[in-house]
């Protein structure tokens, strides 16, 4: 047996590490810790709590084996001393009565820092030393804060929040300011590499058997870097509720824009399923059942007119010019008919070469027959500003509501009839449907002239 006890120090004020408990007795988690260590060395433990400087003074001097709570990252305090694995990660933080958002704001304001600890060492790295006071202990270094000595108090999170809990002060609270990660372990002499060994063997079989994972959770919290949900609570109300705002103002946002694009998306798929892709115009199916609802209402613009264009010979068009061409001038005449026509009146594309019109509000046959003769004189023009070398011309039979017919079915059908007799007498010109459309009546008004 390498000895039959092992002097451990450590730090008094050191909760949650090592502190003296409600009965006086040392507790903490290093104080679990060892303890376990000592009884799987099978030695006794000695266990002695004081000052920090006392502490590590007793290990240099060999008045005690082991220091607990020493950082991995030893300033001077740990010259000349081997460490072990690192047990715990406990951030050094700033705390604070004001909250700031950066190391930086401490320029100038007075830091409690505790003796012997990394902190002060850090704390020069940032030239933020010679505004450092150093006390004995942790009580001491929040108490200055607390009257008001100091600003800011700079220690281990979880150190910090033990103190200030049994201190029962409640206006310091922890900045969230992070000077550095800071990782806990055991110290031996330098001069006793074996020891460290022992302890080092011991900690790996502990952590196998996760042991030290129980304890740190028990004694820290699984991780001190992050903060419980209901420390976070606690300590930062005021941002929580801001937090919360800002994620109901986020929800808000996201709902809003879903709705306005589902609702866009609605509109497009509306337009989509009642435009003709080509030319842009109402499709036959949007067109039937605008018409029909058009032709149901009773309203001062009850005389309408439904006028059936067919392109004459499009099928020669497109086969001098090619199909692509053919599109262009299927489009030209949508154009045509857009700019001819009334806000109130429904143009659209039945399909191949035919498109229609329903005229509202229409005042006498005259009306009508004018615009008819107006858009076959349009359609010609249409060719010449296209710049290409085609003829084109249109062919329109038209029906008149109420007299012939009030649905979409009957006044089609009349329409067409009459396109037919247009067609078979010569195709660019029009004509109104007429039970009798005679052969003369047909011949005066059609435009043979095809320039
Ligand atoms: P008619 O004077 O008797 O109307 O003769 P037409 O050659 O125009 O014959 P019809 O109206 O029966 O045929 C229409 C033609 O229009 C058929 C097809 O070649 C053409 N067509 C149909 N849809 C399209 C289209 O989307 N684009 C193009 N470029 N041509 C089309
Ligand atoms: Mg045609």
């Amino acid at each position: 047996m390498y000895r039959e006890t092992i002097h451990v120090v450590a730090d008094v004020d050191y909760a949650p590490y090592s502190y003296l408990g409600d009965d006086g007795s040392p507790t903490g988690h290093d104080v679990e810790l060892i303890s376990e260590i000592a009884n799987n060395m099978r030695v006794n433990l000695d266990l002695r709590l004081t000052t920090w400087d006392d502490a590590i003074n007793a290990v240099k001097t060999g008045q005690a084996d082991v220091v607990m709570g020493a950082d991995v990252i030893a300033d001077d305090s740990g010259a000349g001393m081997l460490m072990t694995i690192p047990l715990t990660s406990d951030t050094m933080t700033v705390f604070g009565k004001e909250s700031i958002e950066s190391v930086g704001e401490l320029y100038g304001k007075k830091i409690a820092v505790i003796e012997s600890n990394g902190a002060k060492a850090l704390l020069k790295s940032y030239m933020l030393d010679p505004y450092c006071t150093a006390y004995a202990t942790y009580t001491e270094v929040f108490e200055s804060v607390e009257s008001g000595e100091n600003d800011y108090a700079v220690s281990n999170y979880s150190v910090g929040l033990q103190i200030l809990k049994t201190l029962q002060v409640s206006d310091i609270k922890s900045t969230g300011i992070v000077i550095m990660q800071n990782y806990f372990c055991f110290g031996v002499r330098e001069d006793e590499p074996e020891l460290l060994d022992r302890i080092n063997t011991e900690l790996v079989s502990l952590s196998d058997g996760g042991e030290i994972s129980r304890l740190q959770e028990k004694w820290v919290g699984s991780s001190t870097n992050v903060q419980s949900l209901p420390d976070f609570f606690r300590e930062h109300a005021g941002l929580v509720w801001l937090y919360i705002a800002g994620v109901i103002a986020l929800l808000t946002a996201f709902l809003t824009i879903t709705i306005i694009s589902a609702k866009k998306n609605e509109k497009m798929l509306r337009r989509q399923a009642e435009t003709d892709p080509l030319t842009g115009l109402a499709n036959r199916a949007f067109a039937e059942k605008l018409i029909g609802s058009i032709l149901q209402s009773e309203s001062e613009a009850a005389k309408r007119a439904l006028l059936i264009l067919d392109i004459d010979n499009f099928k020669r068009v497109n086969d001098t010019l090619g199909h692509q061409q053919g599109d262009s001038i299927l489009k030209s005449i949508a154009d045509v008919l857009r700019k001819s026509f009334r806000e109130a009146d429904v143009v659209g594309r039945l399909g191949g070469d035919e498109f229609f019109v329903l005229m509202q509000g229409v005042q006498g046959k005259t009306n009508v027959e004018t615009k008819a003769k107006e858009i076959c004189g349009a359609v010609v023009k249409v060719c010449s500003a296209n710049g290409s070398e085609c003829r084109v011309s249109t062919s329109i039979g038209i029906a008149l509501s109420p007299e012939h017919g009030n649905n979409f079915t009957q006044l089609y059908a009349h329409a067409d009839a009459a396109l037919y007799h247009v067609k078979s007498n010569g195709r660019n010109g029009y004509m109104i449907y007429s039970d009798e459309y005679a052969a003369q009546n047909a011949a005066e008004n059609l435009l043979l002239d095809m320039d």
